[in-house]
């Protein structure tokens, strides 16, 4: 998802993991698994470990709009206590791969990001994306089609030194993640009704995971 190099770099090899750690005020407070292979498969633009420690997170998100949806993301994670889960494409020229990242909170506002390779497949389309109106190109962050109007496509990657390219979040990816926040929002209320049996049921478990959104 997110246009932030440093996620989509987790994907070069299946099953890659990439994590890090988010302090109350996302900051970067550590990070984890393929970090630096990631960032080197990435060219390295600003996505070593050491780079991007202490830095706040929105640094290396691109788009007003995508910053938003993750930050309202965030919110849920830590404001319900529980996990979700999304998928998100990372495409590169050759292949079309399928991510997965989960935010689940920790102890303390913090909060765990992870991302993983799903799967892979053919390449995306080639087709230029389209330029919209305004002469810039609409990308979805999390599903990577482009739209000059309302009807979002599958498409290639934008041309270096073409339109400028402002990535957002299309409508079925919002919706997609509202279902799963609504549905994990009810997994978390049926067991709260449970009484907590057990005591220990930490919040942030995989029984509270939100489903998969995006696609
Ligand atoms: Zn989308």
């Amino acid at each position: 998802m997110m246009t932030t190099k440093m996620m989509r770099g987790a994907a070069e090899g299946a099953g890659t993991v990439l994590c890090c750690h988010l302090d109350p005020q996302d900051r970067v407070q550590a990070v984890g698994g393929a970090w630096d292979m990631a960032a080197r498969l990435n060219g390295g633009e600003g996505a070593f470990a050491e780079e991007v420690l202490g830095r706040p997170i929105w640094a290396f998100v691109s788009g007003d709009e995508t910053r938003s949806y993750l930050n309202a993301l965030f919110f849920w994670c830590r404001s319900r206590g529980g996990t979700f889960r999304t998928r998100y494409q990372y495409d590169t020229a050759a292949l079309r791969r399928r991510c997965v990242m989960e935010i689940s909170p920790l102890r303390s506002g913090l909060l765990k990001v992870e991302s993983r390779l799903a799967g892979v497949g053919p390449p995306a389309p080639r087709d230029a994306p389209p330029v919209a109106p305004g002469g810039e190109i609409r990308r979805c962050s999390i599903c990577l089609r482009a739209a000059a109007g309302e009807a979002w496509r599958p498409c290639g990657h934008p041309a270096p030194g073409g339109p400028p390219v402002r990535y957002v979040v299309c409508g079925a990816c919002r919706a997609d993640a509202a279902d799963a926040l609504r549905e994990a929002d009810m997994r978390l209320a049926v067991l709260d009704a449970g009484g907590g049996a057990g005591g220990g049921a930490g919040r942030g478990d995989d029984r509270r995971a939100g489903g998969g959104a995006g696609g």
